[in-house]
């Protein structure tokens, strides 16, 4: 730390993540997540140089679950324009992740990509469009993040599967509605796949720099225009931390996605992107650290979107 323009401020950020004494409960719905330690806690920065750097645990590996959605729809979106919006909205939810409740009062549509329903429709079509949306989220992250390790982790995809009864249930129901077009084993098995992806605090910075960067990949080619960027992180910022997000926005004010692992990663558009990572989780099923520590980030630099 010292050398970059953020690491003072994550050094004293972690300092303060150290001292909490509510780290929240890490996920209990398959075991190979419940067994970490709930006061881990890294926070990487990437700059849309490519320059990544963090505190504590930043090069560890955890389990992306949900931050895989906002790759997959990033992949959809660049290969399939607007016609992913048939199948799924854009609007909060204000219901748990994996609800099926508004399904039936919507025709089988989901209210927005970054719940469990509306991802598993942005699978479908990746799959139908790739035949390995899995494999391409997988590359997608390994070529943004640099990192070739980076790989799915069969045991929590199969631990995925064997408690997979409430995603399987949206899957039918949806596909009731002919909302989904895969048969569902094989839809299922890429959802799980995806979300199995383990990547570390600087890899996941560093994949998500095009959203920063207005769809600019890396090696300076365009994964999504402009206009499409700036979607990606309006729905970030409205459905991302599922039905948190509200509060998420008054409390950091950035685009942001969480998943189950503990993960959150968050866009700086036109400055940076960050990554935490402590998998204690709070009610809603976001990092509770993570976003302590993101809420401290925009409020001592006094940057957000707004
Ligand atoms: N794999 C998890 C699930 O489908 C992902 C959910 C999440 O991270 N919120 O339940």
């Amino acid at each position: 730390a010292g050398a970059h323009r953020f690491s003072a401020v994550i050094s004293r950020i972690a300092e303060e993540m150290a001292a909490r004494d509510d780290h929240g409960t890490p996920a209990d719905y398959i075991p190979m997540l419940a067994g970490v330690d709930p006061r881990r806690f890294g926070m990487a920065v990437a700059e849309p140089d490519g320059t990544v750097y963090g505190v504590g645990d930043w090069r560890q590996p955890f389990s992306t679950q949900s931050i895989s959605k906002v790759f997959a729809l990033a992949l959809a979106l660049s290969l399939d324009g607007e016609r992913i919006w048939r199948g799924v909205g854009r609007e909060p939810s204000g219901n748990p992740f994996n609800s099926l409740v508004q399904l039936e009062y919507e025709n089988g549509i989901p209210r927005n990509p970054f719940i469990n329903a509306g991802a598993l429709v942005v699978t479908d079509r990746l799959q139908a469009l790739t035949g390995d949306a899995a494999g391409q989220v997988r590359e997608l992250l390994r070529t943004e993040s640099g990192n070739a390790a980076i790989d799915f982790v069969p045991d929590v995809a199969a631990s995925e599967a064997a408690h997979g009864d409430r995603n399987a249930a949206l899957a039918h129901f949806m596909a009731s509605y002919g909302n989904v077009t895969l048969p569902v084993p094989e839809l299922l098995a890429a959802y799980f796949r995806q979300c199995s992806i383990e990547a570390s605090c600087a890899d996941l910075a560093l994949s998500a720099g095009f959203l920063a960067r207005h769809g600019v990949r890396a090696d300076g080619s365009v994964l999504l225009t402009r206009s499409q960027a700036k979607q990606v992180n309006a729905v970030m910022l409205t459905c991302g931390t599922y039905d948190a997000a509200g509060e998420f926005a008054y409390r950091v004010g950035l685009p942001g996605k969480s998943g189950v692992g503990g993960g959150i990663i968050a866009i700086v558009p036109g400055e940076c992107t960050l990554c935490v990572w402590s998998p204690g989780l709070d009610r809603r099923g976001n990092s509770v650290a993570g976003v302590a520590a993101l809420d401290r980030f925009t409020t001592l630099t006094g940057l957000s979107v707004f």
